[in-house]
């Protein structure tokens, strides 16, 4: 038995039809940059994500570059945020001028620890931009918080949480900006690249839109230089079909988990995903930590089963930040994280029969 770590095969199959007859709409018409599809699928986030404004753009990387300009950070400015997150939430900072100044994460959630967060503010702070890693929303009360005593904004990188909410808050309508990304892996995956930026601000949504065509508005006239950076017609007709199978996939997924908390949690070896008590998440991924990680990958790799570790070094790290003078020791909860984590599969069509294999296999590993 073979148990990918996502079957994009498996998700594809009921809906390509639909797929293929949207597209064909689209090379009958050859309306392929903002085409209608690109409003109607903004339209349909709104509703979904119960937002103001909703505004499509390249990637979930540019989609935090374009937040991050419509809020005026730039040269020299600090934001605040997580160490133990895919790369492109400190490189959009860095992309924009600005410098990621990061604080450790709690080791239950691998979200941003916000007790840690005031003591990194300075003169230079503009905002704060958590991350909602693993699906899983971090703490925005806490974080609202702190940014209105200090006057910052506050980005959502909600990338991977589309859906999730806190306090019964849809995750990334909270802050000033929420972004998502629809790359393939994301539960709402395109076929190819796409992003959004989600406010309920006129103001910034109005800024967002401009940006992400070159900043011009009226046509051909440029207050400010903005990118190209549009969502795909194409890709946007591709999402709204998904979309609709959204809750349902959404619902899969915490159902997976619910048989994973149900068959390994007496493993003393391995440590389930902690949910926070307000948090309701949409398991991007399930991520363990376990002893002894890389032999369990093995053993799981050897069997056909697919598993990847997200991530394997903390951004305050990576050579290309070395000139913020980081070292290790610095953020130890985020090290000693992307030394034990270990994503398995969760998605929504995932057998029972695999799942069984899955966990039957990481039991027999550690009885060994
Ligand atoms: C996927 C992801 C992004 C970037 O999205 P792309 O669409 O791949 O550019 C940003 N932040 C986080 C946390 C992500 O997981």
């Amino acid at each position: 038995m073979k148990v990918p770590l996502l079957d994009l095969e498996a998700q594809y199959n009921p809906i390509i039809d639909e797929i293929k007859a949207e597209i064909e709409k689209i090379y009958k018409t050859h309306y392929y940059i903002l085409g209608p599809q690109v409003k109607d699928f903004e339209n349909q986030i709104s509703e979904y994500c119960e937002v103001k404004h909703s505004i499509g753009c390249a990637s979930g990387s540019d989609a935090l570059v374009l937040a991050l300009r419509a809020i005026d950070v730039g040269v020299g400015d600090e934001v605040i945020t997580t160490p133990f997150t895919f790369f492109a939430t400190a490189g959009a900072i860095y992309r924009v001028g600005a410098i990621p100044v990061f604080v450790d994460i709690l080791p239950d959630t691998y979200n941003i620890d916000p007790t840690l967060i005031e003591a990194k503010i300075t003169n230079k702070t503009k905002a704060i931009l958590p991350v909602h890693l693993f699906g899983q929303p971090a703490n925005m009360t806490a974080i609202m918080e702190i940014a209105k005593k200090h006057n910052l904004k506050v980005i959502e990188d909600n990338a991977q949480g589309i859906g999730a909410k806190w306090d019964g808050k849809v995750a990334g309508t909270i802050a000033d900006i929420g972004t998502l990304s629809f790359f393939p892996s994301k539960n709402l995956g395109a076929m190819g690249d796409a992003g959004m930026c989600l406010t309920n601000d006129d103001e910034l949504a109005a800024k967002l839109k401009q940006l992400r065509v070159h900043g011009e508005s009226p046509k051909y006239f440029h207050k400010f230089v903005g990118f190209n950076s549009r969502i795909d017609t194409i890709q946007c007709a591709v999402l709204s079909v998904k979309l609709k199978s959204l809750p349902k996939w959404s619902e899969g997924r915490r159902k997976n988990a619910d048989y994973y908390y149900e068959r390994l949690s007496k493993i003393s070896q391995i440590k389930l995903p902690v949910i926070d008590d307000k948090a309701l998440t949409i398991f991007n991924q399930f991520t363990i930590a376990c002893e002894d990680r890389d032999s369990l990958m093995e053993t799981l790799r050897n069997n056909d089963i697919g598993c990847a570790v997200y991530y394997p070094l903390p951004l305050h790290l990576q050579e290309c930040f070395k000139d913020l003078e980081y070292k290790k020791g610095d953020f130890p909860i985020s090290e000693e994280s992307s030394e034990k984590v270990l994503s398995i599969p969760i998605y929504a069509e995932l057998s029972r029969e695999q799942q069984d294999f899955v966990i039957s296999t990481i039991q027999n590993h550690y009885k060994k």
